[in-house]
C-alpha cells in the first residue's frame, strides 16, 4: 500500500516537474519579432503597444515585450502602427494578376488580400485560373467571385430574353461548379451586358445556389442614380428570399439629382438590417467613377452582340435615337456643369493619344465644334471601337464623406492591377486605402483611424468569412501593414495615376515580408483563398 502510494507520488511529482521544466525550456524561437509597435488590431479597438512574434505564416504570440534573443530577425515598429493586412473586397485583379503577380499597387497600399470576380464579371472557368496562379506565385492573396454576366453569357451568349428552365439548370449549374472551385459568392454587374438583360427573379433563382453552398452576394446594384433605391431593394431581396448576405458594391450617389439624398441608401439598408437580413456595402475615397461607355447607351442595342450592335448603328433613326439616349444619360446637367468636361479617357487601345483628355480636349483636338452633339457622337465612336474605359466625375464630395461616417460601408477600391506607365486609369487602383488614412481620418478627421483600419481589415473579413484573417491575434496568419500614421498618403492623382502611395512601410503576406522600408521585396507568399463551397480535386 505504502509503496503503492509512493509511486503515485513520484508519479505526480515527475509530471509536476517536467511541466516546469518544458515552460523553462529553451526560449522559443520566431521567425520575426515586430516590436514595440502600435497594434490596431482590426476590431475597431485603440491601439495598444505589444510585440508580436511570428513563426512561419501565423503570428504566434502578442506579448507586452518578447526576448528579443528568440528572434531570428527583428524589426523595430515604435511609433507605427501595425495593422491586420488591408483586404479589398473589389477589385478587378482576376487574370492581370498572371501578367502583374507582384501586385506592387496594391501592395504599397497595405493591401495584402485582393477580391476578384466582381461585377458580374470572373475568370472562366476558376478551377483554371487557380491552378495557373498557383503555379505562377503571386505577392498578395486572392479571393474569387462568380459572375452571373459570366455565367449568363457562356449559356446564353448575348439573348436578350429570360433564360429557358433549361438554362436556368444549366446557369445554376456552372454557378456550383465555380463555388466547387473555390469561389466566395456571386456577383452581379446589373448595369452591364447581359446582366442588363435580366429579371430579379432569374437573380433570386441563381443565388439559391449559395443558400447550399454558402458565400455571399455583391451586386453592382442596376442604377445607382435616380433608381437607387429600387436598385438596393433588388440586391436586399436576393439575399433576404435565399437566407444569404448581401454586398452592395461601391455606393454612391451618382447623379446630380440624388446627390445630398443619403436617405436614399440608408432607409432601405437599414429598414433591411432590422428584419434581419445581412446587408454591407463599400466604397471607395474618390468622386469620379470609372468603367465603359456601353452602359450609356440603350442597353438593347447590343442584343446579340457586336456585330450585330454594329449593323443596328447604320440605321439612322437607330443612331439617333442612341445619340439622344447618350446625350440624357450622360451629357446633360441640372446643375449648369459642362458634362464634357467631367468624363475622360482612362485607356483606348485604338486612340491612345486620347488617354488623359476629357471629351472637350478631345473634340479640340479633333478640330471639331464642342457642343453635346458631337460628344455624343465621339462617345458612340468609342464605344463602336470597344476597349475604351472612362473616367466620369460624377459624385459629391460631401456623399463620400457621409457614406464613411456610416458603420456598415466598408473601403474597396474597385480597382485592377496596372502596369506603371500604361492607360490613365483610376487613380483608386493605387491610392483608395492611404487615401482614407491620409485625407479622410487625418486631415478631414471625417473617422477615426481605428475606424479606418476596422473598414479595411475585420469588416471585410467578416463578410467574406474568412478564418484567420483580417485581425490581429494568435493563430492568425501574419498579414500584416505596418505604416507611419503621421505620414501615410496616397500621391496617385487623376491626372498621374501611376504613383505609389507614402508612408507605408513594411507589408507581410503569410508572414513573408512583401514590401521592405517602402521596398518590394519580390517574395510571392500569397495564397489562393478558397470559398466555403470548394471541393478539393
Ligand atoms: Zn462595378
Amino acid at each position: 500500500m505504502t509503496k503503492r502510494l509512493l509511486l503515485i507520488g513520484l508519479a505526480i511529482s515527475l509530471i509536476i516537474s517536467w511541466g516546469i521544466f518544458s515552460c523553462r525550456g529553451p526560449a522559443e524561437k520566431y521567425d520575426l519579432v515586430i516590436k514595440q509597435g502600435l497594434v490596431l488590431d482590426g476590431s475597431g479597438n485603440p491601439w495598444f503597444r505589444a510585440d508580436l512574434g511570428l513563426k512561419g505564416q501565423k503570428i504566434v504570440a502578442i506579448k507586452d515585450r518578447l526576448e528579443p534573443q528568440a528572434a531570428s530577425r527583428i524589426i523595430e515598429a515604435e511609433g507605427l502602427v501595425i495593422a491586420p493586412g488591408f483586404i479589398d473586397i473589389h477589385t478587378h485583379a482576376d487574370r492581370d494578376l498572371l501578367d502583374i503577380p507582384g501586385c506592387e499597387n496594391y501592395i504599397s497600399q497595405g493591401v495584402t488580400t485582393l477580391v476578384g470576380g466582381n461585377c458580374g464579371g470572373h475568370d472562366f472557368p476558376l478551377a483554371e485560373l487557380f491552378r495557373q496562379i498557383e503555379k505562377k506565385g503571386i505577392a498578395c492573396n486572392f479571393a474569387s467571385l462568380a459572375g452571373h454576366n459570366t455565367i449568363r453569357r457562356q449559356v446564353m451568349g448575348m439573348k436578350m430574353e429570360k433564360p429557358t428552365a433549361e438554362e436556368m439548370n444549366r446557369m445554376k449549374e456552372l454557378l456550383r461548379q465555380e463555388m466547387a472551385a473555390g469561389a466566395i459568392g456571386l456577383s452581379t454587374g446589373l448595369a452591364y451586358l447581359p446582366g442588363t438583360y435580366s429579371s430579379t427573379e432569374e437573380l433570386v433563382e441563381l443565388a439559391a445556389v449559395l443558400s447550399q453552398t454558402g458565400g455571399f452576394y455583391a451586386s453592382h446594384i442596376r442604377n445607382q442614380g435616380q433608381r437607387i433605391t429600387e436598385a438596393i431593394e433588388e440586391a436586399i431581396a436576393v439575399g433576404e428570399k435565399n437566407g444569404i448576405p448581401v454586398e452592395i458594391s461601391h455606393i454612391k450617389l451618382a447623379a446630380e439629382e440624388v446627390w445630398n439624398q443619403l436617405e436614399r441608401i440608408t432607409v432601405p439598408v437599414e429598414a433591411a438590417r432590422a428584419r434581419g437580413v445581412e446587408v454591407t456595402l463599400d466604397q471607395y475615397p474618390y468622386t469620379a467613377t470609372s468603367s465603359g461607355f456601353t452602359s450609356s447607351l440603350p442597353q438593347e442595342v447590343f442584343e446579340g452582340g457586336r456585330d450585330k450592335f454594329l449593323e443596328r448603328l447604320k440605321d439612322p433613326e437607330i443612331y439617333n435615337r442612341v445619340k439622344q439616349a447618350v446625350i440624357r444619360s450622360r451629357l446633360t446637367s441640372r446643375r449648369g456643369i459642362d458634362k464634357l468636361e467631367t468624363i475622360y479617357v482612362a485607356s483606348s487601345r485604338k486612340f491612345p493619344g486620347y488617354e488623359g483628355k476629357n471629351l472637350k480636349q478631345i473634340l479640340e483636338l479633333q478640330g471639331k465644334a464642342v457642343n453635346v452633339d458631337n460628344g455624343a457622337e465621339l462617345i458612340i465612336d468609342l464605344v463602336r471601337e470597344g476597349d475604351v474605359s472612362a473616367i466620369f466625375f460624377q459624385m459629391d464630395e460631401k456623399d463620400v464623406e457621409a457614406l464613411m461616417r456610416l458603420p456598415y460601408v466598408m473601403i474597396g477600391s474597385d480597382g485592377g492591377l496596372q502596369l506603371a506607365g500604361q492607360g490613365s486609369p483610376h487613380p483608386r487602383s493605387y491610392g483608395t486605402f492611404p487615401r482614407v488614412l491620409g485625407e479622410y481620418v487625418r486631415e478631414r478627421k471625417i473617422i477615426t483611424l481605428e475606424e479606418a483600419v476596422r473598414k479595411m481589415t475585420s469588416f471585410p473579413a467578416q463578410t467574406m468569412r474568412l478564418k484567420n484573417r483580417g485581425m490581429i491575434r494568435e493563430g492568425y496568419y501574419a498579414d500584416l501593414t505596418i505604416f507611419n500614421p503621421a505620414e501615410v498618403r496616397d500621391t496617385a492623382t487623376f491626372a498621374q495615376p501611376h504613383q505609389h502611395s507614402r508612408g507605408i512601410i513594411y507589408v507581410l503576406v503569410n508572414g513573408q515580408v512583401v514590401l521592405e522600408q517602402g521596398k518590394f521585396t519580390g517574395k510571392r507568399p500569397g495564397a489562393i483563398i478558397y470559398g466555403p463551397g470548394y471541393r478539393k480535386k
